[in-house]
């Protein structure tokens, strides 16, 4: 018992960090940033392929967005600099995610959606026309 307590706490904090809201913004932002990978590497594992699901791109976004607001909140120039623009091809490629689904057709043999620049349905083999 003696050695889980001496892990947790140190000089009276919860490992030894000063806890704060800010400290919890910085610490959410990593975590979720780093769950991206997770969700990457699982998508990937499932279809045996590698793979970028749209979850990737918000956790990457929302993860970014607030180790921004941590680094300016420390005002350190240099991990600010790391943050201020990497939201730009996050956003960019849930939008392009959104173009994609919408651009979908629906297949005339089994209604089922074809991805666009097919030439056959890859749920029946009609040919798309
Ligand atoms: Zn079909």
């Amino acid at each position: 018992m003696d050695f889980i307590n001496n892990l947790l706490w140190h000089d009276g904090k919860l490992f030894g960090v000063d806890w704060s809201v800010w400290k919890c913004v910085g610490f959410a932002g990593t975590v979720i940033f780093f769950s991206r990978f997770l969700v990457q590497w699982y998508a990937t594992e499932k279809r045996r392929q590698v793979v970028i699901p749209q979850a990737f791109w918000w956790l990457s976004l929302l993860g970014t967005l607030l180790l921004l607001a941590y680094s300016i909140h420390k005002r350190d120039s240099v991990f600010i600099i790391s943050y201020a623009f990497a939201w730009i091809p996050y956003i960019r490629s849930l939008m392009i995610h959104r173009e994609h689904k919408a651009a979908h057709t629906i297949c005339t043999g089994c209604a089922k959606k074809i991805p666009p620049q097919s030439n056959y349905c890859p749920n029946c083999g009609v040919k798309v026309v």
